[in-house]
């Protein structure tokens, strides 16, 4: 079954879940904390602005904060609940480049000064709503390599990157960086090839019009490490080799500028995901006959897509199963509690060895589940509430509901 040790989790994780007798979300804030610095340490001189929405909880943000980085908000409200956790107002940027007027204005009264955009509509909102401000310009980039693409919906191409920022300046604006993301959970490294080269592209293309931006934004896409893809197969990202491609990127970008360049990252799922956790129980293990005749085991857990596993249908989750270490398994498929035919793994792909004495009530740990859990909550899907979050090695406080 699942050898997995306190070890492998992390021990105050481990204690955290071991402990809890009802269903919750666990972070190891120290854990965090960790991964906050080794990017740091792989990547020296970058600034780190943690993507909010892969996990926008106060006490996260506030580690985070202590350890020098900043936010990337979306949204005012996003703004707002940075500033709440001690978030300097410097070390916030407006990453969204999808804004009302009236976001943009709320955001500048709060005291944002660095936007993102990527089209001649936002910046002339921005020279209104944020005059004087600081914007960079997202690249759209393929998106190849990644879980979530991220195409389509962002960035334009190198060629109108240059005309924006043009703009920009001209609007009264300040024409302060590029950005890019190479689509969420990027297992490949050549995908930062591609971003680095088109960076350089526009680099050079702003010279030429006597634009000389002070930062690159190299967006979010670091992978997690403890996924599972929807076979059931660790997913093993190459990160000492992204990380590699990564610093000669910013070594070429910094000859081809050829001044002083900050480096701005926007990790949201690298940080986050294998530091968080669910505590949930099994509701049943079943055996039923399907169409065609055959036997299928299914296993259907408390928390599923509309509670905490909303990724659920592009990865798998390790699961342990503390109160059985060992005996007979039998493959299942793994399902959440609602009344949603969507509200589980693929059956076609990965059935999960599970063990075969569960019993309605043990409890079962969801490994690697720290990243965009909070965010992709429902209300109260069939009345299965949000799940309330604790803090590893902490006193409980639940934070869902107040
Ligand atoms: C979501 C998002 C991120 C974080 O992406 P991850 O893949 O979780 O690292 C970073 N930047 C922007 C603009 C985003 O929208």
């Amino acid at each position: 079954m699942s050898p997995l040790t306190a070890a492998d989790l992390g021990a105050p994780l481990a204690a955290a879940l071991a402990a809890a007798t009802e269903d919750r979300l666990v972070y190891d804030l120290a854990g965090i904390e960790r991964r906050h610095d080794t990017l740091r340490n792989e990547l020296p001189g970058v600034h780190v602005r943690f993507a909010m929405k892969a996990c926008p909880v106060d006490e996260v943000l506030a580690a985070l904060a202590g350890r020098g980085a900043g936010a990337d908000a979306a949204s005012p409200g996003e703004v707002e609940q940075a500033l709440r956790a001690g978030v300097p107002a410097g070390r916030v940027h407006y990453g969204n480049t999808v804004k009302s007027d009236r976001n943009i204005a709320e955001a500048h009264r709060l005291g944002v000064r660095t936007f993102a955009t990527d089209s001649l509509q936002d910046v002339a909102a921005l020279a209104v709503h944020a005059p004087g401000a600081r914007v960079f310009c997202r690249v759209a980039t393929g998106g190849a390599g990644a879980l979530w693409g991220l195409s389509n919906k962002f960035g334009c191409p190198p060629g109108d990157a240059v005309r924006v920022l043009v703009a920009a300046r001209d609007a009264g604006l300040v024409p302060a960086g590029l950005s890019v993301h190479v689509g969420s959970q990027q297992m490949t490294s050549e995908a930062w090839h591609g971003a680095v080269d088109d960076l350089g592209d526009v680099l050079r293309a702003l010279g030429r019009h006597g634009i000389r931006v002070d930062h690159v934004n190299l967006g979010g896409g670091l992978p997690a490490l403890g996924y599972r893809d929807r076979h059931g197969a660790p997913l093993d990202p190459p990160l000492d080799k992204i990380f590699a491609v990564i610093r000669e990127g910013m070594d070429e970008l910094r000859r081809i500028h050829g001044g002083h360049l900050d480096f701005v990252v926007e990790p949201g799922r690298h940080l986050v995901a294998d530091h968080g956790a669910i505590r949930a129980h099994v509701v049943r293990l079943t055996e039923r006959r399907a169409a065609d005749g055959e036997r299928q085991h299914w296993l259907y857990l408390s928390c599923g897509k509309f509670n905490g596993l909303y990724e659920m249908d592009a990865l798998q989750y390790r699961l342990v199963f503390p109160g059985h270490p060992d005996g007979p398994c039998v493959p299942a498929v793994v399902a959440g509690p609602t009344c949603d035919s969507d509200d589980a793994y693929s059956h076609e792909e990965g059935l999960v060895p599970v063990p075969a004495a569960l019993a309605s009530g043990d409890p079962v740990w969801v490994l690697s589940c720290g990243a965009y859990a909070t965010s992709y909550t429902t209300r109260g899907f069939n009345g299965f509430a949000p799940l309330p979050y604790a803090f590893a090695g902490r006193p409980e406080r639940t934070g869902a509901d107040d």
